[in-house]
């Protein structure tokens, strides 16, 4: 019944490769804080097609990013703090999970902890966000051809015991505790751990994400059959919580960044839909004045937590013109597998 929309692609191109970019709680004032800083200008304003979604969950009017995740990965509202499940804890299947199952090669980056609530609800079931332990053993059950992020610490300092590096190791994977390390791996399976907790901020970690999403981009195309890639801005939300207005510019200026390694690789291929939006924006922030000269920014917060506006969705490439108006965040899976001409059974 997802698959009732109509749904076209532009100018008869098919989509070949997606790129889903999530900011954690990347609002429209956090976008246009990035943009004045910037002076005036972003990557993400190459998109061709806008719209909005309402990040409400299944529990709560204001989301959280656990239920914000599993809305858009995988099509369905659920309770705040529950990853991959539907209320009732039934586990639901990803746009990622449906691409692999479908032969595409599939890949995330992000620049908090790998089990962290967006990238978990992408490959995990469980009923709470924190089950870190549990989370990660979903992704070692069933992981993407190409990872990126923090959270050594998940998979090597764990209760149980076991070292699930190790266990990445022996399925194959090449596991980089580094950005150095990571470009120079050649192959297609790759864990990237690139700090013990979170990766540092904007400031610190440098062009972590950007290069790192320039990475997988080169790992996950060499394949003839497609690709699924998630990429997140995940800090843009915690900088929100922070109510630190400085901290926001960085951080949407650097998934911006990321957000222009995606659209240069989108346009020389022609066959790549990539879709950026958030899952709920954070800190109720106002921009109380700006100046395109100085990229200064002048913000209010109204809340340490997040709120419930709508958020937007840029799209661009083959397929874009699906992600215009106003829609529920439920929506964006199947137009997404939908586009890539995948039937899930
Ligand atoms: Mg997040
Ligand atoms: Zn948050």
């Amino acid at each position: 019944m997802f698959f009732s929309v109509a749904v076209s692609s532009l100018a008869g191109q098919k989509v070949k490769n997606i790129i889903f970019m999530i900011g954690d709680g990347m609002g429209a004032n956090q976008v246009y804080a990035g943009m004045t800083a910037n002076g005036n200008k972003l990557n993400l304003e190459q998109c061709t097609y806008t719209g909005f979604h309402k990040t409400y969950s299944a529990s709560d009017y204001i989301t959280d990013s656990a239920a914000g995740g599993t809305a858009l990965a995988c099509g369905q509202k659920t309770k705040n703090g529950m990853i991959g499940m539907s209320p009732d804890s039934v586990p639901i299947y990803s746009s990622m999970y449906a691409a692999q199952q479908n032969g595409l090669a599939t890949g995330f980056v992000v620049t908090c902890v790998v089990a962290h609530a967006t990238p978990a609800a992408f490959y995990a079931h469980q009923p709470s966000r924190k089950m870190y332990e549990e989370i990660i053993l979903d992704l070692i059950h069933n992981t993407p051809d190409i990872f990126i992020g923090g959270g050594r610490k998940h998979l090597e300092n764990r209760s149980d015991s076991i070292n699930l590096t190790d266990s990445l190791r022996k399925t194959g994977y090449q596991v980089a505790y580094n950005l150095e390390e990571l470009q120079s791996m050649k192959g297609s399976k790759i864990a990237g751990l690139l700090a013990n907790g979170d990766m540092p901020d904007f400031s610190i970690r440098k062009d972590m994400l950007p290069v790192s999403v320039e990475k997988a981009i080169e790992v996950l195309s060499d394949t003839k059959k497609g690709f699924f890639l998630m990429v997140e801005g995940s800090q843009i939300d915690y900088k929100g919580h922070d109510n630190d207005a400085e901290g926001v510019v960085g951080e949407m200026i650097d998934f911006d960044k990321a957000i222009g390694k995606a659209l240069e690789f989108a346009k020389k291929d022609k066959h790549t839909l990539v879709v950026i939006t958030a899952d709920h924006e954070t800190g109720s922030m106002t921009l109380k004045s700006g100046d395109f000269q100085t990229g200064k920014v002048t913000a209010q917060f109204n809340t340490k937590g997040h709120s419930g506006v709508l958020v937007p969705i840029f799209a661009y490439g083959p397929g874009s013109e699906n992600f215009t108006g106003i829609m529920e965040n439920t929506a964006l899976k199947a137009k997404c597998l939908q586009l890539l001409g995948i039937n899930e059974k």
